[in-house]
């Protein structure tokens, strides 16, 4: 192990939410996990849980994001529930940050400037980067001089080309403001792009395959050997699939109308953001797909022509995407729909027939969050389900940061 690093902390800190999970990464194990919520209320709580141990509630004194971390060291040490003997023993710190902008293409140690950068993009992400950073500045205060490592959301889609990050609209545009596609979910991507290339026995350079993250939030990725090519998010997560809350693409005169007819910019933004997609259409008052899938199971139509949108756009950027990167090695599906919903999986391969797709129904009925090829033998493009871990691959990118193995 180069220079012995063994326990990553991985922080993922929301506005009034912080998550933390600890590896050991001499195993890859993950040892313990939880979460602060409602940071700044009187009626704060910690969640936490041992690897293969129950989980627990609690009320805590949560008034900032440094008091919440506090409270997580504090369990993370606690002579019964912990799993250290003293927060010494963390010797590196990796924090999801959503925009990187164009700056970061990979993973980076903190610094003034890094954090200058991640407050420059708070108009970009403005509802996780200035969480992000406070998380940051909370580990700097509670565990002071324990490096930190920002992983960007972003940075794996650093190697799209112009032609495809380019928006068509005033170049100058671009040059001001740096509106452009940017991409989401890039850990994701990166995680089960590493996977499927050791799955598949392939060298990653050599990699093609689409992958799916169907989540709340949903985007694919085109990756050309080994790097992302397109991706369906934009500057924002707003573009591209049809998501939990989020419309995906619409024609972006829907917003000049709605203006004219004197609806405001943020109630717009709030509407396409969080009261849109299958939340909008399914007819069930929620965004899960769990309810949809249940909803179309008995022939409600609002359901039924849910699942078939959903599929309908994902199969349009799938194809796309084949036919752009010639043939593709697999489709992968990830993220909480793609790992556990069979209908959404077999809804959206009908419609890949024609690029060589055959399921094996019965594989992709018994498959729940494992790593599998769902596809019959002989399928000219196999379909895998490959379980995300994002978390696992914040603690992967900290740990090469750190020991100056990328
Ligand atoms: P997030 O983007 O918030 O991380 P997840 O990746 O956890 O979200 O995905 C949440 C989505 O996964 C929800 O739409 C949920 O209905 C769906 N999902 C989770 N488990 C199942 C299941 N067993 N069957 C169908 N859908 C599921």
């Amino acid at each position: 192990m180069p220079h012995g690093i063994d326990k990553i902390l991985v922080i993922n800190s929301g506005s009034s939410s912080l998550k933390f999970m600890l590896f050991s990464m001499k195993t890859e194990t993950m040892l313990a996990k939880g979460v602060i919520e409602r940071i700044g209320s009187a009626d704060a709580t910690l969640t936490y849980q041992r690897d293969g141990e129950p989980k627990s509630t609690e009320g805590v004194a949560a008034l900032d994001h440094g008091q919440a971390l506090k409270q997580a060291s504090a369990m993370l040490i606690h002579p019964a529930r912990g799993v250290l003997q003293s927060l010494e023993e963390v010797e590196a710190i990796g924090h999801r940050v959503l925009h990187g902008g164009e700056e970061f293409s990979e993973p980076v140690a903190v610094t003034a400037a890094v954090k200058d950068a991640v407050r420059r993009y708070f108009d970009l992400g403005p509802l996780h980067n200035p969480a992000n950073l406070q998380g940051i500045e909370a580990c700097e205060t509670v565990m002071p001089g324990v490096p930190n490592v920002a992983v960007f959301d972003t940075a794996f889609h650093k190697t799209m080309p112009k032609h495809v990050y380019l928006y068509a609209i005033p170049v100058e545009l671009y040059e001001k403001y740096h509106i452009r596609k940017y991409g989401f979910h890039g850990t994701s991507h990166k995680f089960v792009t590493e996977a499927a290339a050791a799955y598949l026995k392939k060298p990653l350079n050599e990699l093609n395959i689409i992958t799916c993250h169907l989540g709340n939030g949903s985007s694919l990725a085109a990756i050309k050997n080994g790097k992302v090519f397109d991706t369906t998010m934009g500057l924002t997560p707003l573009q591209g699939l049809i998501m939990g809350t989020r419309s995906g693409d619409i024609d972006p005169a829907v917003v000049f109308y709605l203006v004219n007819k004197g609806y405001t910019i943020p109630q717009i933004d709030k509407m396409l953001n969080k009261e849109s997609g299958l939340l909008a259409v399914a007819g069930t008052g929620t965004g899960d797909m769990r309810d949809l899938v249940n909803a179309a199971g008995k022939g409600q139509p609002m359901a039924v022509n849910a699942l078939a949108m959903f599929s309908h756009r994902i199969a349009l950027y799938i194809g796309g995407y084949y036919t752009l990167l010639g043939g593709v090695d697999a489709v992968v599906f990830t993220g909480g729909i793609g790992e556990n919903s069979y209908s959404a999986r077999q809804a959206i391969a009908a419609h890949l027939r024609v690029l060589g797709v055959e399921l094996d129904v019965e594989k992709n009925k018994s498959t729940f969050g494992t790593l599998a090829t769902i596809s019959r033998q002989g399928s000219r493009t196999p379909v895998v389900v490959i379980p995300t871990n994002e978390e696992l691959m914040i603690a992967r990118e900290t740990f090469r940061v750190v020991t100056g193995t990328r």
